[in-house]
């Protein structure tokens, strides 16, 4: 009898893989090691997920391993069986989540932990009395550190922040000293419980209180915090970060992908006097890889993250937090299509410990659990202090004159706030000058030749995007079509927005927010700033402005192109609408003055927008609710869908309609289980290949998930299905 290795290997095959353990010393085979292995003629790392005495292939089959990465589990057992949950329950083949647990750079072959340096006092630098260096406060810092710790790592300082040119000048007056040696596995001595708060947390107002109360911090339960903005969430995550650093414990919490992040981190390190890391993807590998140890060693009591986060390891975790629970950035549109959130329920439910899931506007998931008990539900009413929430009211474009762009009367309220010395945000969501380009004579329009899209106009510089394949054009001089002499820019983008707000308000500073004036790192940062010093100025933006973002004195908000969401072709158009439009009026007003929000619509009498603005968001979301459960869709129902693109639309077409067949035999349509498509998806061509669609949707999650395991087996056998690109999205979130 031989010791079989049972490994996860990244291939898009839906299997494991077995090995012979070869040499190994079998005490350093533990499930969570990386092994190095032969793959055909490849040399792959995988990650040792289960060790058997027998093995289904016959000995000669199989091959011993190169060699153990590790001299122990760099994944333990709670994140394995977290990516086995999530192989199983997104069907997705199981290397490809094993190799997603583990930051980019421990996907390769990289066995000596790097070398680092410690610091430590010297005799003379113990000896300094505790307030000896105040006048220099950054290096003051670090002796106190010492102090306190005794040797600390390079990577330990980092967390702390400290300044490595008072690193040096203490090394220069001889105070302290480095040595080279191997990082740690040990975490850093737990700290006292007035040294984590470095500032004094702010008195919490009777409904905050209530909300913080009503967490039970041993045990397993989801709590939705239902607040609007400026209602004060934030405080009460850090209430909560508090109790559970003071047991002792560690705290994921899980931010949105744009911007917030380094926000949430400053907020935090003015609070807590604990090791703080990041986990996101604008932090460069190596530094990622070391946040990831420091965060599994237990060293890093606080771990900041975006969706990827949450397969962290985290040895003490005592509380997960997830903000913006309904943005659309914790779902994963590609590859393994899985929900960060969904992920956070499971792993806070097998670790037996709270999840705080908070949002002006919660996800019509969120919400159907709040009220069906299964989350508990925490409502916040009130604004903290002195805000007041905005005023809200539609300009009728049907009625209104405008320049094309914005009506006379936004314009006039723009004239009158920057008049008063406060700030303006325009909201449109569509960047570039204008979103098509047409030809008055002939009707020609400037259409992607790769993609079923029109082609965005973008000023600086002039060119032609697409904005699904990037393809990009030169502007013709005159209509290809018919030689006609002038063409004309169709629709309004951020830059036209931007050009005709600078040309009526020469003397104001128009600042645009998207992803082409956003592309540096620290733009967002930056503009931050720049809003701080409060000069009247006018933000032009696309949703990037509605992330969160603190603008305390910003008093208007004119929202454009609004009605679009209540007629999208995907389900969810409508709660998005919702959403974006309940957090863009949020940024309105947060400060002492008073804000107000202008709606320009040619549909001011839709009855959902009627009830979004009459009663707010959450009656607007219960009514979504109940036209869900009429249509027999998520989230009463549960839903999939297969998508399949190729180059000749007939290949995709005939792969869903076999699939469709299959589905149809394993389990007949019913009333609680339908079958939908084959469908063009929304966005029927992109970069040159067509995209159908089948939906299965089943009034209950477990049989859908049953029948999914018996027909992605029978997918793979389909010969097509070779010849097609096709994919599987569970819970999905995005029907373009
Ligand atoms: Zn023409
Ligand atoms: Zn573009
Ligand atoms: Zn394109």
């Amino acid at each position: 009898m031989s010791t079989i290795l049972i490994v996860a290997l990244p291939t898009p095959l839906r299997r494991l893989f077995e090995y012979l353990a070869g040499q190994q010393d079998p005490s350093s085979l533990q499930p969570g090691v990386r092994v190095e292995v032969p793959f055909g003629n490849q040399t792959l790392v995988g990650v040792l997920v289960d060790v058997a005495d027998t093995s289904t292939l016959p000995a000669d089959k199989l091959r011993p391993i190169h060699a153990v990465l590790d001299s122990a589990p760099i994944l333990p057992p709670d994140i394995l069986a977290l990516c086995r949950w999530a192989a199983d329950y997104y069907q997705h083949p199981p290397g490809e989540v094993y190799h997603a647990a583990l930051p980019t750079q421990l996907r390769k072959t990289e066995t000596a932990p790097p070398q680092t340096t410690f610091w430590r006092h010297t005799t003379k630098g113990k000896g300094l009395p505790e307030q000896a260096l105040k006048r220099s406060p950054k290096q003051q810092q670090i002796h106190q550190l010492l102090l306190q710790h005794g040797r600390l790592s390079d990577a330990d300082l980092k967390l702390f922040d400290v300044s490595r040119a008072a690193l040096r000048a203490l090394a220069d007056k001889e105070l302290i000293c480095g040595e080279r040696g191997e990082p740690d596995q040990q975490p850093a001595a737990p700290l006292n419980a007035e040294l984590m708060l470095a500032e004094t947390p702010q008195q919490l107002n009777a409904e905050q209180q209530t909300a913080v109360d009503r967490i039970r911090y041993h045990h397993y339960q989801t709590y939705l915090l239902e607040g609007a903005t400026g209602s004060g969430k934030t405080e009460i995550y850090l209430h909560a970060i508090a109790r559970s650093l003071q047991a002792g414990k560690q705290v994921l919490m899980l931010v949105p992908e744009i911007g917030l992040a380094p926000q949430t981190l400053n907020r935090f390190r003015n609070r807590f006097r604990v090791p703080i890391v990041q986990l996101h993807s604008h932090i460069a590998d190596g530094e990622r890889a070391n946040n990831w140890r420091a965060a599994a060693n237990g060293s890093a009591r606080i771990v900041i993250g975006t969706r990827l986060a949450v397969f962290t390891p985290l040895p003490d975790l005592g509380l997960i937090i997830l903000d913006e629970e309904h943005d659309l950035s914790f779902k994963q549109q590609e590859g393994l299509r899985y929900s960060a959130r969904d992920l956070a329920v499971m792993r806070a439910y097998k670790a037996d410990i709270p999840l705080l899931l908070g949002s002006a506007t919660p996800s019509l998931e969120s919400l159907q659990n709040a009220l069906a008990g299964r989350y508990e539900h925490l409502i916040l009413t009130k604004r903290a202090g002195s805000a007041r929430p905005p005023r809200m009211e539609t300009v009728d474009m049907r009625k209104e004159g405008s320049n094309g762009v914005l009506s006379a009367r936004a314009m006039e309220t723009i004239r009158q706030t920057l008049a008063r010395g406060e700030q303006v945000l325009v909201f449109i969501n569509r960047r570039g000058f204008a979103p098509s380009l047409l030809c008055r004579h002939c009707g020609w329009v400037a259409n992607c030749t790769a993609c079923s899209a029109r082609l965005t106009l973008h000023s600086q510089p002039c060119h032609l995007h697409c904005h699904h394949c990037d393809l990009q054009r030169p502007v013709p001089g005159k209509c290809p079509s018919c030689n006609y002499p002038e063409l004309n820019a169709l629709g309004q983008g951020t830059e036209r927005c931007e050009a005709i707000l600078q040309q009526q308000f020469p003397q104001t500073q128009v600042l645009r927010v998207d992803q082409d004036s956003m592309r540096r790192k620290s733009a967002m940062a930056d503009l931050g700033r720049q809003l701080e010093q409060g000069e009247p100025c006018i933000l032009v933006g696309t949703q990037m402005l509605a992330k969160g973002h603190h603008f305390p004195k910003v008093t208007l908000a004119v929202l454009l192109d609004i009605d679009q969401g209540l007629f999208s072709g995907d389900f969810r158009g409508p709660e998005r609408m919702g959403q974006q439009l309940i957090q863009v009026a949020g940024r309105a007003g947060r400060g002492d003055l008073p804000g107000t929000v202008l709606l320009q619509t040619y549909q001011p009498d839709h009855p959902l927008l009627q009830l979004l603005l009459r009663e707010g968001y959450h009656a607007f979301a219960r009514s979504l609710l109940q036209e869900r459960m009429l249509a027999r869709l998520p989230p009463h129902w549960a839903m999939v869908v297969i998508r399949a693109e190729s180059k000749r639309a007939e290949n995709a077409v005939d792969f869903l309609k076999e699939v469709l067949q299959i589905g149809r035999d394993l389990r007949r349509p019913s009333p609680e289980h339908a079958y939908l498509g084959p469908l063009p998806a929304l966005m029927e061509k992109r970069n040159h290949r067509y995209r159908f669609q089948l939906q299965i949707s089943n009034a209950r999650r477990a049989e859908l998930q049953s029948l999914l395991k018996n027909l992605v087996e029978r997918i793979e056998t389909i010969p097509l299905a070779q010849r097609v690109r096709w994919n599987l999205d569970i819970d999905p979130q995005d029907m373009s």
